[in-house]
């Protein structure tokens, strides 16, 4: 008898201990013994579970005992090292590609795996296509075509065919599961599993397991189903084959409650790096769609993510293209009416993947328009930092450049006046001689805070030069600006500049002109402030720590 190393699974526990034992010796037995003896063992094995529970899909029972005869096959299985040729593992493999027709890349593939069991000739290449067409009709939930067409089939298909053999009895699982015939299913399935295993390898009764955890209707034990499909995954070890594809595929399929979307994402990234051939065009849409959606919720991955659906886009296109190779293979083969029947079906996935379509281009564009949106904040950063100064956060001449001439202009339009006021520190030479000139940075920053505190939003202050502010007040008559300009005076003699316990004393000279015409030109800017700059000359030179204003009448003077 097999060995069969049992495998901790939590969930098995409702089952008694005896009844599990049971089951245990019954699989070894059937694993052990000859084609002749095996199938009134499978009966048996189906037998335990009838007396115990109703073979019902919607019995949670039910799910742990299909659990446990899947993770004792398991066991077996994954133990043994030895492999036969995988004829038939190729086959399924193909069949992922379905509908396999003249047109399709996988054909020539197709002929030569079946030509090494069989003689392939025209009736052997329509039996294929018509099996085909019942395993595709299953799919799409056909089932009325399909028995229809697999009764048919049924006498024209021989045991020594085993591609179209399986193909057979793949559709008609399908059929019996929902026709719920169970347990007429569960020892179809135990008998082919093995079979598989003495006619081809490891891999493609493990590739049967694998599709009976996938049909089993698990309900509230999920967990079950990862734990298994993660024993074939690790039991497949690092070869990157179809059924290690189909367990991380299937586990990155699993309800976020049991597979967070990190972990989603890590299966994702092994996927991608399968052969292309391994996985269909459906998965691989829903995989890279899943990771465009994971990327636009992290800020900074935008690119990556929009990259991801324009892939998943590619792989749409290329599931319409199946869809249609689909439509035209079922009118081939099928009478009229059947086809009708047909399309009603297919008319579903149609709509499930148009749907597909519309979110996808949703998520595209929400996607590129948070790309678009964070590129335009930096931008506006990044133009914040280059009209600002960076020793005392005013606006630097550049900004004064850009925006001057629309304040003068719009002021002009309202007949409002403007006027322009330069500040200069006196005598700062001698503070940074005597103080330093890091203590002259701290009285620069801590005097441009002061004059930040006096004006309107609609003002503008800018550092002029290095020791220079130049103010513009907007819609303030020259009394008015003299007036604020007189108290900011003021107050910047009156504070207190202290710097590592010196006291800085810091007067300012202030310098006001006034005198806008009726339609500036860019031209009179520089003129307006070399005004003000006059105005400056005349408080230096009238003592400092003074206020004065523009006289036109100094200048024709002169
Ligand atoms: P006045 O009253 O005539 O304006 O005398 P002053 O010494 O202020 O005039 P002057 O223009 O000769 O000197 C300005 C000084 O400002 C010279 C320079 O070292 C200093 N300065 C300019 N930019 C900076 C700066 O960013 N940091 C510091 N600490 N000093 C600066
Ligand atoms: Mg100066
Ligand atoms: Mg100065």
């Amino acid at each position: 008898m097999h060995n069969i190393h049992s495998f901790p699974i939590a969930g098995f526990n409702s089952i008694e201990p005896e009844v599990r034992d049971n089951i245990k010796a019954m699989v070894g037995k059937l694993l052990s013994t000859d084609d002749v003896n095996r199938p009134p063992i499978a009966d048996s094995i189906v037998d335990i579970i009838d007396e115990h529970c109703a073979f019902d899909d919607k019995n949670p029972l039910f799910c742990e005992f299909s659990g446990l005869i899947i993770d004792h096959l398991l066991s077996y299985f994954l133990s043994v090292k030895c492999s036969h040729e995988s004829v038939l593992y190729h086959f399924l493999g193909l069949l992922n590609h379905s509908p396999i027709t003249k047109e399709s890349p996988y054909y020539k593939d197709m002929i030569s795996n079946l030509q090494q069991v069989m003689d392939v000739n025209p009736d052997i290449i329509t039996l294929f296509d018509k099996l085909q067409l019942v395993y595709i009709l299953t799919e799409n939930q056909d089932f009325d075509n399909a028995k229809h067409l697999l009764g048919e089939l049924e006498p024209q298909v021989q045991e020594h065919q085993d591609q179209l053999w399986v193909l057979y009895n793949l559709g008609k699982a399908r059929i019996l599961r929902h026709d719920k015939c169970l347990k007429q299913l569960a020892k179809m399935r135990l008998l082919m599993i093995i079979q598989c295993y003495e006619v081809d390898s490891i891999e493609s009764a493990v590739n049967f397991i694998l599709r009976w955890i996938l049909a089993i209707n698990w309900n509230r034990h999920t967990i079950i189903k990862k734990a298994l499909l993660m024993r074939v995954y690790e039991g497949c070890g690092e070869r990157k084959t179809l059924n290690s594809a189909i367990a991380i595929y299937e586990m990155f399929s699993l309800e976020d409650r049991l597979v967070p979307p990190s972990e989603k994402m890590s299966y994702q990234k092994k996927l991608i790096k399968y052969p292309a051939s391994i996985l269909n065009v459906q998965q691989l849409q829903v995989l890279y769609f899943f990771a465009g959606n994971y990327n636009s919720g992290v800020q900074s991955h935008f690119k990556e993510s929009i990259k991801n659906y324009q892939y998943s886009n590619y792989f749409l296109h290329k599931c319409w293209e199946r869809l249609l190779s689909l439509s035209k293979f079922m009118r081939t083969l099928l009478e009229p009416l059947e086809y009708i029947n047909a399309m009603n079906y297919l008319d579903n996935r149609i709509h499930e993947l148009s749907n597909q379509v519309s979110m996808q281009n949703n998520a595209y564009v929400e996607s590129l328009q948070a790309d678009y949106n964070k590129i335009e904040e930096l931008y506006e950063k990044v133009g914040e930092l280059s009209l600002t100064d960076s020793l005392t956060g005013l606006r630097n001449r550049r900004y004064l450049e850009n925006n001057l001439f629309q304040m003068v202009v719009l002021a002009a339009r309202h007949k409002v006046p403007v006027c322009f006021s330069m500040i200069d520190i006196d005598f700062f030479k001698l503070t940074n001689d005597t103080y330093g000139h890091v203590a002259g940075d701290y009285v620069l920053k801590e005097l441009a805070r002061l004059i930040s505190e006096e004006f309107r939003k609609s003002d503008i202050i800018v550092r002029y030069g290095g020791e220079e502010f130049l103010v513009i007040l907007f819609d303030s008559e020259l009394e008015r600006s003299c007036s604020i300009m007189e108290e900011l005076r003021q107050k910047i003699a009156q504070h207190s500049f202290i710097y590592r316990g010196h006291v800085i004393p810091v007067t300012v000279s202030i310098g006001i002109s006034c005198d806008l015409t009726q339609d500036p030109h860019q031209s009179d800017l520089s003129k307006y402030i070399n005004h003000a700059d006059k105005a400056l000359y005349e408080a230096k030179n009238s003592g400092r720590n003074k206020l004065a204003v523009y006289n036109p009448k100094h200048k024709q003077a002169k």
